[in-house]
């Protein structure tokens, strides 16, 4: 990544007009320049000093999958210590193109429908390695895409490799790059950080001078069912989540998503849609529904049948409620399938 700092106090110190640097940044960030030698505007000499110095991207591509359908793409990023991420677009028809981008290398929180929790905790990633992903599919789509009211990046979630809120200050000062109008500028109110129920972030993004959105992916309207197959509910217990959560939306006024994967015979009767809309009702919330990605885990989808069920009763309670349209089933990039070997 080419930070903002680094290229301006570069420029300081050579004596470099302070507008170069602008420059740089624009032909990065706005027009999907891909090295320094492809900025026309720079001269030679310049071009190369800076080449020697600023490397573009945190980490170099180590494999790429386009999903049939060609509205996906999974791309496997080796960092500079070999640790292995992934990062994956979704291009919607309704023009939204979306990053899921991880926050760590693996994770610790082993839930027990997700891939990426076999992996375990390696190392949280970096501000710049986070916007990094971001920064490449942006170049990725203005070197695809032909139409070019779609050609750049408009949403973001921490929904990939890892929990957001245990890389907390890291997370957040990969917003702010994200949202800087001078480099990516995306819209603070399309990036959403989902977390487990990680309570202390929570309670400081309470804090925070932001309009990005927060998601709780709560998969279970009960302490005895949630902590079965999410080992951070023992920690984080459901009572005290809700209270948290109840505390951010009176803070920030802002509405909340709740996350909930529909697991066939395990979270998907109507009982627990009944318990879930009393647990909720009355909060400035909205559930996704979202259809579980089989992998090798041993989880079965709900199926249509039983989602649709589920979001009546939840919407009987006046619970506003989406069916999350799942992408890149077929290249293991959709929800709870990011792992760096999936087992077949
Ligand atoms: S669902 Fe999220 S928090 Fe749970 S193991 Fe997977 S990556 Fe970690």
């Amino acid at each position: 990544m080419i930070s903002k700092q680094a290229i301006t106090a570069y420029c300081k110190e050579k004596g470099i007009p302070s507008f170069r640097a602008k420059q740089i940044l624009h032909a990065f960030y706005k027009e999907g320049r891909r090295n320094f030698t492809e900025i026309s505007v720079l001269p030679r000499d310049l071009q190369k000093s800076f080449g020697g110095v600023f490397p573009i991207f945190s980490f170099e591509v180590a494999r790429e999958v386009v999903s049939q359908t060609g509205d996906t793409i999974k791309t496997l990023f080796k960092l500079h210590d070999g640790k292995l991420i992934e990062g994956v677009l979704m291009r919607f028809r309704d023009n939204r193109n979306s990053v899921c981008v991880s926050s760590q290398v693996g994770c610790g929180l082993k839930c027990a429908f997700c891939a990426t929790g076999t992996m375990g905790f390696i190392r949280n990633l970096t501000a710049e390695e986070i916007a990094d992903q971001v920064l490449y599919f942006d170049h990725w789509l203005k070197k695809n895409e032909k139409n070019k009211l779609r050609d750049r990046v408009n949403h973001v979630i921490f929904m990939g490799m890892g929990e957001p809120f245990l890389n907390y200050e890291e997370v957040m000062k990969s917003v702010k790059i994200l949202n800087d109008p001078d480099l990516l500028g995306i819209a603070a109110r399309h990036i959403t950080v989902s977390t487990s129920g990680v309570i202390p972030g929570i309670e400081k993004l309470a804090q925070e001078k932001t309009q990005i959105n927060l998601a709780i992916s709560i998969h279970a309207p009960n302490q005895t069912l949630r902590e079965k197959f999410m080992p951070i509910a023992k920690a984080y217990k459901l009572d005290a989540l809700i209270k948290a959560i109840k505390a951010y939306i009176q803070k920030t006024h802002r509405r909340v998503s709740y996350e909930y994967v529909m697991l066939k015979n395990i979270n998907d009767s109507e009982n627990l849609a009944r318990e879930l809309a009393k647990l909720i009702k009355g909060q400035q919330c909205h559930v996704n529904l979202i259809p579980y990605n089989e992998t090798y885990l041993g989880f079965s989808n709900a199926g249509k049948s039983r989602i649709d069920g589920f979001r009546e009763i939840l919407e009987s309670f006046d619970i506003p409620v989406t069916v999350r349209v799942s992408l890149g089933q077929d290249i293991s990039a959709a929800c709870g399938q990011l792992a760096i070997n999936p087992k077949p």
